[in-house]
């Protein structure tokens, strides 16, 4: 078969695994700290507790930076060390300044992305549901492998069946000289989803 064509075929073959998990997927959300995002991404019904739990760490930082600081301006001491005298009390009071503005501002949002087909060189789930995310994967070579191991037993599930349809739906182009190791594993994986799938076989 040519390229295109066991694409195309493996695509047909993939296409009502693909419809029923794109159902579950969810737009990426993101937290944001004074608009900046941070790390994690998020489904739609989490990124509330995200945001939460977010300023929930911030306040327990802040309250570790203030106990240090306390316990220097009590006893002189940290971690059972005397440091009094080392240190002048202006030299204190800047560090403590210093570490509390380190831990950013406490002004907690989101955003996510707007319209979906976010992409993404690798697949996205919920940090805490474990949902898959709605993104635009760019097929690269682990994403592919991943996905070559995920059919190796010859099942298929909603999730590794829209996965694969993703990779082949993206596929690089078989002229594009830059990607040729990318194209052989397409070339495979469009094959094995074949040989699971089709009755009729290759
Ligand atoms: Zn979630």
């Amino acid at each position: 078969m040519e390229f295109q064509e066991l694409i195309d075929k493996a695509k047909e073959l993939l296409e009502s695994f693909e419809q029923r998990h794109s159902e579950t997927t969810s737009n990426v959300h993101w937290v944001t700290q004074d608009d900046r995002d941070i790390e994690g991404d998020y489904c739609e019904n989490c990124i509330g507790q995200a945001v939460k739990n977010a300023r929930k760490e911030l306040k327990e930082e802040k309250q570790k930076v203030l106990a240090k600081f306390k316990e220097i301006e009590n006893t002189g001491k940290f971690n059972g060390k005397k440091i009094k005298g080392k240190y002048t009390v202006a030299d204190i009071k800047r560090a403590k300044k210093y570490e509390l503005e380190n831990l950013g501002p406490s002004k907690f949002d989101s955003t996510y992305n707007y319209g979906g087909g976010y992409e993404s060189d690798s697949f996205l789930t919920c940090e805490i549901c474990d949902k898959e995310l709605d993104i635009s994967i760019l097929p690269n070579e682990q994403e592919l492998e991943y996905s070559l191991e995920d059919l190796e037993s010859g099942v298929i599930d909603d999730q590794t069946g829209y996965r694969a349809y993703s990779l082949l739906y993206n596929a690089w182009n078989e002229e594009d000289e830059r990607h040729k190791e990318e194209t052989v594993l397409t070339v495979k994986l469009a094959t094995r989803v074949i040989e699971i799938l089709d009755v009729n076989k290759l």
